[in-house]
């Protein structure tokens, strides 16, 4: 049998500058335990069967298969969020969305809604963290609306409501306090979409037409009829997007349109308020 020490060391060769980390990662989610059992226990015997399978991870991982999907979860807001291929895989830039959502003056009964919620990350962490907020949790795919829906049970959330939807159609009448949104915006031609973890995950959610402004245009035209005067739109786009969602969002009569920086300092997100009809 190998140890622990073994296995790690198994794993240098992993691409990218995380390598240490992601073995750590893949030899826990084997094991069933805590990453301080490897530094309490590096000298443990690893059963054949556990040692096998994270070797079969660590070979997918070499072959670029992203670290959320062998481990089928990734953390967000510090909740722990399942997601597979069928959704977008949560990225920290996105909790500067619910930062910002969490800092505007909204009732303490607000109705929200999360428009291409994917694993329902943004959508949940609100929902966690304002209870008296009705959270609707929207998207085109079913299958994202299965995994959204298993992370709202696992976290017990009872404010929040799933329902597949195009964008906002089929939404008429209802009217929101706040519209949430990170849709695709990488233009159908960028190179990054052949590298890293977006390689394995949907293009209906990284994709949008050859500016990656297409989802962003339906949702600021469709927004306002569906937001109660005074209600917000908060959007994530891309890093060099920022002025064309501004423009996007002023033409459409929205006001205080600003824009927020993401931890790795890229304008991140973009919003602003729906004036009285
Ligand atoms: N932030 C992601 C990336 O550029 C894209 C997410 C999206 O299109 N909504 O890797």
């Amino acid at each position: 049998m190998v140890s622990v020490r073994q296995l790690l060391a198994a794993a240098v060769d992993l691409p990218g500058d995380s390598a240490r980390l992601e073995s750590e990662v893949l030899l826990c989610h084997c094991l069933g335990k805590p990453r301080s059992y490897l530094y309490g226990w590096p000298e443990a015997e690893v059963e054949p069967g556990q040692s096998q399978r994270y070797l079969e991870l660590l070979r997918a991982r070499r072959q670029g298969r992203p670290l959320a999907h062998l481990t089928g979860e990734r953390e967000f807001w510090s909740l722990s969020l399942q997601v597979n291929e069928h959704t977008l895989i949560p990225r920290p830039d996105t909790e500067t969305l619910v930062q910002w959502a969490l800092e505007l003056p909204l009732p303490e009964r607000a109705t929200v809604a999360d428009l291409g919620t994917g694993s329902g990350a943004i959508a949940l962490a609100l929902a966690t963290e304002r209870p008296g907020w009705e959270v609707l949790a929207l998207d085109y795919s079913a299958e994202a609306l299965q995994v959204a829906g298993s992370n709202a049970a696992q976290l017990q959330l009872h404010n929040v409501t799933l329902l597949r939807c195009n964008w906002l159609a089929g939404l008429a009448g209802e009217q929101f306090d706040l519209l949430v949104s990170n849709p695709p915006y990488i233009a159908s031609g960028d190179v990054h979409l052949s590298e890293g973890d977006l390689r394995f995950e949907p293009a209906s959610a990284l994709r949008a037409g050859v500016d990656g402004l297409d989802a962003l245009r339906i949702i600021v035209a469709q927004a306002p009829a569906a937001l109660r005067a005074g209600g917000w739109l908060l959007l994530e786009h891309g890093y060099d997007q920022a002025e064309a969602v501004q423009t996007l969002l002023r033409d459409a009569g929205f006001e205080a349109v600003t824009s927020r920086v993401d931890l790795a300092g890229q304008v991140r997100a973009s919003g602003g308020q729906c004036r009285a009809h």
